[in-house]
């Protein structure tokens, strides 16, 4: 049976592996998490099997139990999570991965301090303490870090007063307060590893940890809000990596790896489409801490006057952003654009851009969701020089992601390449309001002469749309 374990373990990591290939593309990407669920499968059972062997005497009834709660909780969140809340959902994943495996180190750590485990061949305490110090910094700081983006990413919550519910609060003094902490967590590792019985220095590792994953995210807001959830995701995983060093599962540090290197690498992609550097996004805070208040008015229009106006059209591209994730009215935009292809014979491309929405990939998942052929969706980069020849840009819920205001160097979405609607001959937006986006910066598209504002819900909206283009 023991001869098993090995073959398990490739088995996973290599279903893991897979299953990362195929979440590259949204086509393959739902194989993808299926290798992905079933390579955890296989981890999980391969552990429980190698535990049995290793140790005996396994406390069956508290593994069931964590395994049956865990599982009723993941199933009900999963069920009653909303589209629109699904990042906050990934946020708090984050968090709870970083601080399973702090906690997980910590437990085998404290086994091996009292003596009631050996630390296993090829290891030595020191160097326990090393995993053990490295483990707790990345996990506590991503807990605390992935539970205060989650509030950032909600908006904020009142209870917890100003501060949270603002997008960004970051004083310059908080620059040398971050090094600070992060040197005396790693004097304190140092020590430990010195000193290894002594516990004191763990709690102090913990609570400092705890204390700068708070320090880091809470200046951070705007347009690096997406960055810092992809980096504290990665850091989930290199907390995970660590602790399978601590107790020899090669799974887990395997998995951990491929988490900490995807999210890094997903956190650098990030970084490039937002036209920031790691350090700028993690030490400069962005704006100021209030939303920009809207003063001007602009007249609306009805969904008459613009199906009218996208008679004739023959190239329109539609651009898609939050608010159609929260309206969901993604089947009517699909719906849209086979009306204007069949009636009027037009040309329809989607412009994405990077970070619309609340999580990378949000447009594609949901336009692929409405069926609308992958050819269509167009990364930022490679539809923006043809939006001088387009007639009609449609505007459905993005906000930020094509404000001009990103232009001007200054402000919270200083920087951001954004998708240039403005270039095209008319511009249509569908939103509620004039109220502004997440980064909080008021848009002067809104106000161009050659926008029209539909202003209403987006399913009602695209529905009203729809049925004017049918009776043309
Ligand atoms: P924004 O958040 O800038 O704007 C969305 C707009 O949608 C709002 O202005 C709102 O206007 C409108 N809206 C809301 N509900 C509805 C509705 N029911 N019907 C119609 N419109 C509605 O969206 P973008 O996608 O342009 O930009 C994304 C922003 O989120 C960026 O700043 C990005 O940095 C940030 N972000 C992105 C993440 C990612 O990974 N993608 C993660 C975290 C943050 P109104 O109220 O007037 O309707």
């Amino acid at each position: 049976m023991e001869a098993w374990i090995p073959l398990g373990y490739l088995l996973s990591a290599a279903l893991f592996i897979f299953g990362l290939k195929k979440l590259g593309h949204p086509r393959t990407a739902p194989r993808g998490n299926q290798y992905g669920a079933m390579g955890m499968l296989v981890a999980v059972l391969t552990t429980i099997v190698d535990m049995q062997l290793a140790s005996g005497g396994m406390n069956w009834e508290l593994i069931i139990a964590g395994l049956v709660v865990g599982s009723v909780i993941g199933i009900i969140m999963a069920i009653k999570v909303e589209m629109t809340g699904m990042p906050e959902l990934v946020a708090l994943f984050n968090g709870f991965g970083g601080a399973a495996s702090a906690l997980v180190a910590l437990s085998e750590t404290w086994k091996y301090i009292e003596g009631s485990a050996v630390v296993p061949e090829g290891l030595t305490l020191q160097v326990i303490m090393l995993a053990a110090g490295l483990s707790a910094l990345v996990g506590w700081m991503t807990l605390t870090g992935s539970i205060l983006a989650m509030f950032k990413l909600k908006g904020g919550i009142e209870i917890f007063g100003k501060w949270f519910s603002t997008p960004t609060w970051g004083p310059s003094w908080l620059n040398p307060v971050k090094v600070l902490l992060t040197l005396s967590v790693l004097a304190l590792i140092v020590m430990a590893i010195g000193e290894p019985t002594n516990t004191n220095y763990l709690w102090a590792i913990i609570g400092i940890s705890c204390l700068l994953g708070i320090v880091l995210v809470l200046p951070i807001g705007g347009a690096d809000m997406p960055v810092v959830v992809s980096l504290l995701n990665s850091l989930s995983g290199i907390a995970a990596a660590f602790t399978g060093f601590i107790i020899s599962n090669p799974v887990l540090i395997v998995a951990g790896s491929l988490v900490g290197a995807s999210g890094l690498i997903l956190t650098f992609i990030m970084c490039k489409a937002m036209n920031r550097t790691l350090p700028d996004v993690l030490f400069k805070s962005f704006g100021g801490t209030t939303k920009e208040t809207v003063t001007r008015t602009k007249v609306g229009s009805d969904p008459d006057e613009v199906a009218m106006m996208v008679d004739g059209a023959q190239k329109v591209i539609i651009v898609p952003g939050y608010g159609m994730a929260v309206s969901q009215c993604q089947h009517q935009v699909k719906e849209f654009g086979d009306l204007l292809e069949e009636k009027f014979d037009t040309e329809v491309k989607y412009a994405i851009h990077p970070v619309a929405g609340r999580m990378p990939g949000h447009m594609n998942v949901l336009l692929a969701e409405a069926n609308v052929p992958y050819e269509q969706l167009i990364e930022m980069d490679e539809i923006n020089p043809e939006f001088p020849e387009c007639d009609v840009a449609v505007i459905i819920g993005a906000n930020d992601t094509c404000n001009p205001a990103a232009r001007t160097g200054e402000g919270p979405l200083a920087g951001m390449p954004i998708i240039d609607a403005d270039q095209a001959r008319t511009v249509v937006i569908i939103k509620r309001s004039l109220s502004v986006g997440y980064a909080g910066v008021d848009n002067d598209l809104f106000y161009m002469d050659k926008t029209m504002m539909l202003f209403g819900d987006g399913k009602a909206m695209m529905t009203g749309l729809n049925n004017a283009i049918k009776e043309i």
